[in-house]
């Protein structure tokens, strides 16, 4: 039986919005992303990271730098006893007409082919309203933090919006604590 996944935008969402992540020493954890991902692990949901990563195809630095940062994200996550269960990134530009890059839902479905995730019961959590429009593409639940470009989206952008978050949280930990009660406690 397919389960509820929880899907993380990356930059914003989980770590600083630094721009372009074009070297290690740019990544940095935002301080309750390892607490809101360990509270996912621990109530059984699978956590998936889902991001556009352009800058490779825009020539800012190789393809292998998202490698050796997502290897680092799981390194620290390890160490603080939080784990992710997949992580799928579009490495296109936006002109290059690729089928992966959010806000299309290709990332979500490709994971739930490779996971066995319904869409249906899961969620996106994201600091963008391109984040809450792919959930929507996927079929599934968007929430918006208020971290990294959080704020300013929802200030300035909210009412030209077709799609609005079901819920809005000032964080990543009290996204994944509404996302708990949202589950009723018996997210499998
Ligand atoms: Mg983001
Ligand atoms: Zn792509």
């Amino acid at each position: 039986m397919s389960q509820p996944a929880v899907f993380l935008d990356r930059d914003g969402t989980i770590n600083e919005q630094m721009g372009y992540i074009n070297h290690l020493s740019r990544f940095r954890l935002l301080p309750q992303a390892i607490p809101a991902i360990r509270r996912l692990n621990e109530a059984g949901l699978q956590v998936v990271v889902v991001t556009n990563q352009s800058g490779a195809a825009r020539g800012y630095f190789p393809a292998s730098l998202v490698d050796e940062i997502h290897a680092l994200l799981q390194k620290i996550l390890a160490a603080g006893g939080a784990h992710l269960d997949g992580i799928y990134a579009c490495l296109h530009g936006p002109a290059d007409g690729c089928a992966c890059r959010k806000p299309q839902p290709w990332l979500l479905e490709q994971a739930a082919r490779d996971l066995n995730l319904d869409l249906s019961r899961s969620y996106l959590v994201g600091d963008r309203y391109s984040d809450i429009q792919t959930a929507a593409n996927a079929g599934a639940k968007g929430i918006l933090v208020l971290t990294g470009y959080g704020r300013g989206e929802y200030e300035y952008l909210r009412a030209a919006q077709p799609v609005q978050p079901v819920h809005v949280a000032v964080d990543l930990l009290e996204a994944v604590e509404w996302i708990l009660q949202d589950l009723g406690g018996n997210p499998s």
